[in-house]
């Protein structure tokens, strides 16, 4: 699960990591008053408009601006409100704005990359840091990977403080900004382990100028990024009320109500299918047969009727489906209930698209009887022996004759996030 930079802040804060003072705002007028508090209040001279949104890159997109007064804040923060945010994480349709963070601007003599994430290869979190802030940490590890220090956490100790030093040192950290940065880095790591974070990110970590009376500068948190273990949010009541669904498309709320891995793509095959592996090749299929998918859609093993039923309606609301692949080997989910769900959704709502189904394992036999049965009532249903042949007949029902070389490039980019967006699901 995903939050917002202001609630992700929050959380430092909670956790003891200094960021600069900030408020959130609906509009542009809150945006001016915002101003003027952090004026009145903390002495702000530059403060910070902030789009608050669930994808990274704002800053290049638009959607970060510096401002130098309250008439100036309430200008930027129309122009961010007015239109969605396009980010290199949002796709081409951009992603709306509804909130924003006015943020005191602070002037930065450095930035520095700060975050923890588990390592898959060592089973455990790890802290990664770079003296490259500011900018994307993977567009680092790919420039110069020498610049990214690795630090392994064992879970059960926390960062120990000389770890913590030895990479603020290493990071050229001087003096008291090492006790400084080496503070932040244990304080985020405690937050990532006991919120049972999957990513806990400051991007950037900046040094402040030195100044009278501040000789070494100030080290603070000046953007913040925490994303949390779907499996372990039934622990951490604080952390699902931060829950915005407001970030998400409707029909992917919908499907998570009823346990369903659904995530929406551009296609027009509407796939239904048992496994996040098998769902993903059965995209790759229909894309070998010259179609695109509409969705990628992992039903799970302990799929009931209604919730089967209820990804069938989620499919079908898609105006761009022209055809719906089911495939399904029955393991733990049970063929015979995914033919009741297919019955019980041509009653409901009924297909008028083309259908093709391929049915393996548990109770395999019960539904091909009762599909058999129900054949009248569905005159667009197809089966289909194995996972090509669904794919070639469900292919050629909606009209698609050989692969298209038109637009490969636009198709390249979707195909990017649409795998990269189910990947994330998986
Ligand atoms: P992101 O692009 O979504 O990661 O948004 P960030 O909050 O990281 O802001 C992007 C960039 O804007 C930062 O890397 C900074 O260079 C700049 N920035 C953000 N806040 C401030 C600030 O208070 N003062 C200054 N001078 N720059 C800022
Ligand atoms: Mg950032």
């Amino acid at each position: 699960m995903k939050i917002h930079e202001y609630q992700a802040r929050d959380l430092l804060v909670s956790f003891g990591i200094p960021v600069p003072p900030a408020i959130v705002v609906d509009d542009a007028d809150g945006a001016a008053e915002a101003y003027q508090t952090l004026a009145d209040e903390h002495g702000a001279t530059l403060a910070v408009v902030k789009a608050q949104v669930h994808a990274g890159g704002r800053g290049k997109g638009g959607g970060v601006k510096l401002v130098k007064s309250a008439a100036e804040a309430k200008r930027v923060a129309k122009k961010i409100l007015s239109k969605p945010l396009v980010t290199h994480q949002t796709g081409p349709e951009g992603v709306p704005v509804n909130k924003l963070l006015v943020a005191a601007g602070v002037d930065i003599a450095k930035e520095y990359y700060l975050g923890l994430a588990i390592d898959r290869v060592n089973h455990c979190p790890v802290l990664i840091a770079s003296a490259e802030g500011g900018v994307e940490i993977e567009q680092v590890a790919q420039d110069n990977p020498d610049a990214i220090i690795r630090e392994p956490v064992d879970p059960a100790t926390g960062l120990n403080g000389y770890q913590a030093r030895k990479v603020a040192y290493a990071l050229g950290f001087k003096g008291e900004q090492i006790k400084q940065a080496a503070s932040i880095m244990v304080k985020l790591c405690n937050l990532f382990i006991r919120s049972d974070a999957s990513l806990a990110e400051i991007n950037p970590l900046i040094v402040t100028p030195k100044r009278k009376g501040l000789p070494n500068g100030e080290v603070l948190a000046i953007d913040a990024k925490v994303t949390f273990d779907d499996n372990a949010l039934f622990r951490h009541k604080d952390v699902q009320a931060m829950h915005d669904p407001t970030e998400e498309d409707p029909a992917e709320v919908r499907a998570k109500k009823h346990g369903l891995s659904y995530v929406n793509l551009d296609g027009n095959i509407g796939c239904l299918v048992n496994g996040a592996g098998l769902a993903m090749a059965t995209m790759d299929l229909i894309k070998l047969h010259g179609a695109e998918p509409a969705n990628f859609l992992d039903v799970g093993g302990s799929a009931t009727e209604e919730a089967v039923t209820e990804a069938f309606r989620i499919i079908l609301e898609d105006k761009a489906v022209k055809g719906v692949l089911v495939n399904i080997f029955g393991g733990i989910a049970k063929c015979d209930t995914i033919a009741r769900a297919i019955i019980a959704a041509a009653k409901q709502i009924g297909f008028t698209v083309p259908l093709v189904v391929r049915l393996e394992g548990t109770n395999v036999q019960i539904a091909r009887k009762l599909l058999d049965k129900a054949k009248k009532n569905l005159p667009t249903l197809q089966t289909a022996t194995d996972l090509t042949d669904a794919a070639k007949k469900i292919t050629a029902a909606v009209g698609v004759k050989k692969r298209s070389t038109k637009g490969k490039k636009k198709k390249a980019a979707r195909k990017k996030t649409g795998r990269k967006k189910a990947a994330a699901k998986r």
